[in-house]
């Protein structure tokens, strides 16, 4: 099946641009991570960004920031490859785009 890409290298941090070691991230975790994983939802980060930073996604209380930049990427993406808001929010069951 078609599934909505990402820009995303392996090899090359989405957030920072770091070029080395990276990991996988899913944008969505949780209970949306498999649906994360089924649309193709996911972007390398480098280490620091992932899980060991100041500010890494995984981190509960600072990462909210570079989450939220990654919720939002791919709200886009998936808006952009299937054209539609409201698929969007049936599948994942909210709206990232209109929070600020
Ligand atoms: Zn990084
Ligand atoms: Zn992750």
């Amino acid at each position: 099946m078609a599934k909505t890409r990402m820009m995303t290298r392996k090899g090359e941090c989405y957030l920072c641009g770091y070029v080395g070691q990276t990991e996988e991230h899913h944008c969505f975790g949780g209970p949306n991570r498999k649906l994360s994983e089924h649309y193709g939802l996911k972007v390398y980060l480098c280490i620091p960004c992932h899980r060991t930073g100041p500010n890494a996604v995984h981190d509960s209380k600072n990462g909210s920031e570079n989450r939220q930049i990654l919720h939002e990427d791919a709200q886009r993406a998936f808006e952009a490859h299937w054209g539609s808001r409201g698929y969007f929010m049936e599948v994942f069951g909210r709206n990232y785009l209109d929070e600020e």
